[in-house]
């Protein structure tokens, strides 16, 4: 980022004014009404049903027992040590059949001790975000019970033959599991777009699909769907039968959960990329395979240019979102094959397998150039930023990870040193660009 320190007063000023005249936070009063109305929504659902519930011993038995056995798989999670961002769990395998078993108050009510409990044992969150998780998966549960109930007591009415599982303690008709099926996709649709607009509300940038599509959580939530109904059926069989339910649910639980602690170990929390030790492991399993094969390969070094400015102007928030970007861009228009990953800092890495020395200056170069296009949002200003890339090529300036490395810093350090924003080489030679490049063309400038 090309910044003098009159610019960056002059940054500093418009964006002060950008915030006397708007939020610091994105549209919250939207956020907050929109939290205030889901958690009334619930609040009011609450009062009404409550009145018109009757207190059914099997029913209070039965919701015991569901609250029990998620308990026990919080508390085998918290023995597992969850990872920092508990991206998902399983406990929808206890709220879903209090959705199809139990009238609708009772959903509302599930996520309460639930909630406190993750609250408590697991992870202390901001207090509103809890509340709020709570309430949406609450008021989604609550419909859906709703809807089944409602389908229920119509084909009831209509007296179908062949009954296929028993909830309410009425015998339910063969549609039933299909009425199960759709109700229970009803709760993860609500609640998706519940959080969705929330998030939305938070951060307008974030486009809906990455919001509403996602085939990962797609996966998980098709799990999440099919164990709950595992369960139902068998709470609705006998409530004793739950025992039986509870250990591969457990299992499941800890697997997932051993898979998401696996992944945050492996990556850098602020980018996605893989963090410094991965990266060097798995660069050396392509390297090795490269020396065998006698293929080539490349490593480049990305810093980003004046980012202690970025920090110092617009706070350290927005230098993370910058951090982000970058990385984002940088996946983007890298090859699956090629091993991103953050050095740490404002750094980045990358390892180019098969890579010679024209394709990886062309690599370098299109990432430069994509990078220099990137428009941030800072309030109302419009910030762009520059980087500065070394390239070494296994075999020319080194045999290993460590050789390679050190080598791409050095052309990096040339890169800084011949002006910024410019791809650069180790050492002079014949492969070396006086200045480095920039624009595909040979740039002028002093040599570091
Ligand atoms: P140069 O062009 O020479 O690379 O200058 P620079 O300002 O980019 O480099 P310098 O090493 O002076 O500053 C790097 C800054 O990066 C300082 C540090 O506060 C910031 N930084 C490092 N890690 C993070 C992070 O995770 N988030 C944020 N926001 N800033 C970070
Ligand atoms: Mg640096
Ligand atoms: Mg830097």
């Amino acid at each position: 980022m090309a910044v003098t320190r009159r610019a960056v007063t002059d940054r500093r000023r418009s964006w002060i004014r950008g915030l006397r005249g708007r939020p610091v936070l994105p549209r919250p009063r939207l956020l907050v009404c929109f939290m205030g109305l889901v958690l009334t929504c619930d609040l009011l659902s609450v009062v009404l049903t409550w009145w018109i519930t009757p207190a059914r011993l099997a029913e209070i038995a039965t919701f015991g027992a569901l609250v029990l056995c998620a308990v026990i798989c919080v508390e085998a999670m918290r023995r597992l040590g969850p990872p920092t961002r508990l991206a998902r769990d399983l406990l929808g395998a206890w709220w879903l059949p209090a959705i199809l078993l139990l009238p609708p108050l009772y959903s509302l009510l599930i996520p309460v001790p639930l909630f406190l409990l993750l609250q408590l044992r697991i992870r202390r969150r901001a207090v509103h975000r809890r509340i709020f998780e709570a309430a949406s998966i609450a008021l989604s549960g609550f419909v859906s019970s709703w809807v089944f109930h409602g389908l229920l007591a119509g084909d009831a009415a209509r007296a179908v033959e062949g009954p296929v599982m028993v909830a309410d303690g009425t015998l339910v008709a063969a549609p039933g599991l299909f009425y199960a099926l759709s109700c229970c996709a009803l709760f993860t649709l609500l609640k998706t777009a519940i959080v969705a607009i929330a998030v939305r509300l938070s951060s307008p940038e974030t486009p809906w699909r990455r919001l509403l599509w996602d085939r990962e959580t797609l996966v998980l939530d098709s799990v999440e769907l099919c164990v709950g109904l595992t369960v139902a059926i068998l709470a609705g069989l006998s409530v004793a039968l739950l025992l039986i339910a509870l250990p591969p649910v457990v299992l499941l639980q800890r697997s997932l959960l051993f898979q998401q602690l696996q992944t945050a170990a492996r990556t850098d929390s602020k980018t996605g990329l893989l963090n410094a030790a991965t990266w060097e492991q798995e660069a050396g399993v392509q390297l090795a395979r490269a020396l065998q094969a006698r293929r080539s390969v490349a490593v480049l070094i990305i810093d980003i240019d004046h980012f202690k400015q970025v920090n110092d102007t617009y706070g350290h928030v927005f230098g993370d979102q910058v951090l982000l970007g970058v990385a984002n861009t940088l996946t983007h228009h890298l090859r699956q094959s090629d091993v991103l990953g953050r050095f740490g800092g404002e750094e980045f890495v990358v390892l180019l397998p098969g890579a010679d020395m024209a394709e990886a200056c062309r690599v370098a170069e299109r990432l430069r150039s994509r990078v220099g296009r990137m428009r941030l949002m800072a309030g109302e200003n419009s910030v762009t930023i520059t980087i500065s890339i070394g390239v070494a090529l296994l075999r020319v300036h080194g045999d290993d990870v460590i050789e390679l490395v050190g080598s791409a810093d050095l052309a990096l350090y040339r890169a800084k040193g011949a002006g910024r924003n410019r791809v650069c080489l180790p050492f002079t030679g014949p492969w070396a660009i006086p200045g480095g490049t920039r624009g595909g063309r040979v740039a002028s400038g002093r040599e570091g």
